[in-house]
């Protein structure tokens, strides 16, 4: 048998996905298993160029990277052909790869597959070639306890067989879980009904996943969402996952960050900074890119905001008629930030955020308030946890228009600020955060488990 166990990590290939596997990664590794790294050549591409060659000499981890079967980079932008594609081609490439693996030398074999529960592929591999299987779950517990109730939810017609809610007002799973409003259930996506089936039909097939599994990793805490995790038998919370100092420079970013931005948040009062992101995918039509343009003006604050290349629909973003000028000194616009390092730094005031689940845990982790602008999906449940459950933050409400309004976002952010209770909320939770991470608190605890039983395979 081999020495030392070996692990296969696979993410989905997209930036929330990718981010927290790789900092996972790099934290089994340091418990001195041996970890590869499976990215498509696609994400292998973008993972290397946003790494500091300095920090190329030094790999705790090993990469490796699988075609994805995509041949015209036109093709990626059809998200049923990506799907489908990536279906076709990938288990096959990975099955691959474990066999090479195994072939490299006589006692080499994998002990382990961790795949992101969005890439089921890789699990089925696993399961096929009699290797123990752990899926991450990269959104939070409520969602994943959800997914366990949506046959019952069916049979009793209170959603319909494609997901959509057939009564008005709340669904409850539990007595003691927050329940779900029935146009913010975890799939939802106004107006892309592909991409809203194919989530609906992710979520509900994760449960024969996660019943097929060794271990489910939860990117979240117990402490944070007991009631969900109570839901979920063999849920294992090992987060939030964070950076260490082994993983700074492998943080998985697809893009470039714009480290400037910390020097520059270095030269601003404490606790003074609105921190603006809408993660990785978020478009806002021009108008409403203007309006955020505004508010932040508006507010009087100093803030960092991240505007994506692609950040406005289907255009290049204008800004306000001189707005660059009126705001210089006191707003810093980058395309893209070293988010956990910017929300840990001590000038930051709150974060304007989408409420992606990455961004959520980062956010919480650091006591930082929010003002959330959910999109989709899983962000509008995060939203109602961030502003109902934990008390950490407010919500941006859309006018009548759909639109955040300027008047919006500047009452919004100075009400958030002179909220002393949130901030004192916040703290608490980071502090559960951080306790649940050290020795005797629950993540702790569940992630040692983990390795013991990896090692002991
Ligand atoms: N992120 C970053 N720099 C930025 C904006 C975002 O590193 O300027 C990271 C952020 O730290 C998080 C991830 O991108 O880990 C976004 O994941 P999330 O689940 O919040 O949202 P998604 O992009 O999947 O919608």
């Amino acid at each position: 048998m081999s020495e030392q166990p070996h692990v296969l990590v696979i993410p989905y290939p997209a930036q929330g996905h990718v981010a927290p596997l790789l900092k996972l990664a790099t934290k089994i590794a340091e418990h001195g298993i041996k970890v590869t790294f499976v990215n498509t050549e696609f994400i292998e591409a973008k993972v290397m160029a946003s790494i500091p060659e300095k920090a190329k000499e030094w790999r705790l981890i090993k990469f490796v990277s699988i075609a994805d079967g995509i041949e015209q980079e036109e093709d990626r932008k059809d998200f049923a052909k990506t799907r489908d594609t990536m279906l076709r081609v990938m288990p096959g490439k990975l099955k691959d790869l474990i066999e090479k693996i195994k072939q490299s030398s006589e006692n080499e074999k994998i002990t382990c597959v961790i795949a992101d529960i969005s890439a089921r592929w890789a699990l089925e591999v696993a399961q096929t070639m009699g290797i123990s299987r752990a899926p991450f779950i990269p959104f939070g517990p409520a969602c994943l306890a959800l997914s366990f109730h949506i046959t019952r939810l069916i049979k009793d017609g209170i959603l319909d067989n494609n997901g959509k809610a057939m009564i008005d007002g709340l669904i409850s799973i539990s007595e003691n879980s927050l329940p779900w409003k029935e146009n913010e259930l975890c799939w939802t996506c106004r107006g892309k009904e592909k991409i809203q089936k194919f989530i609906f039909e992710s979520m509900r097939s994760s449960v024969q996943y996660v019943k097929m599994s060794n271990w489910v990793l939860s990117n979240s805490f117990y402490e944070l969402d007991s009631s969900s995790c109570d839901l979920v038998a063999n849920i294992l919370p090992i987060g939030p996952i964070l950076a260490t100092n082994n993983s700074w420079h492998l943080a998985g970013s697809l893009r470039p960050e714009d480290s400037s931005c910390l020097n520059w948040l270095d030269e601003q009062p404490l606790g003074s900074v609105i921190y603006v992101s809408l993660g990785s995918t978020t478009t806002l039509n021009q108008q409403q890119f203007e309006e955020l343009a505004l508010g932040l003006e508006f507010s009087g604050q100093p803030f960092l905001w991240v505007v994506r290349s692609d950040l406005v629909k289907d255009s290049i973003a204008e800004f306000p008629d001189g707005f660059k000028e009126r705001i210089a000194g006191r707003g810093k616009i980058v395309e893209w930030a070293a988010q956990e390092k910017v929300l840990a730094h001590s000038s930051i005031a709150c974060f304007v955020s989408h409420c992606g689940w990455n961004s959520t845990l980062e956010g919480l982790s650091m006591g930082v308030p929010f003002l959330c602008w959910p999109y989709f999906a899983d962000q509008c449940q995060n939203r109602n946890y961030i502003c109902e459950v934990w008390k950490i933050g407010l919500n941006l409400s859309l006018d009548e228009k759909g639109i955040v309004t300027k008047d919006e976002i500047q009452t919004k952010i100075t009400k958030l600020l002179s909220d002393a209770s949130i901030k004192e909320n916040a703290l608490k939770v980071k502090e559960k955060a951080a306790n649940s991470l050290v020795e005797g608190g629950s993540s702790f605890e569940n992630f040692k488990r983990f390795i013991v039983e990896m090692k002991s395979i």
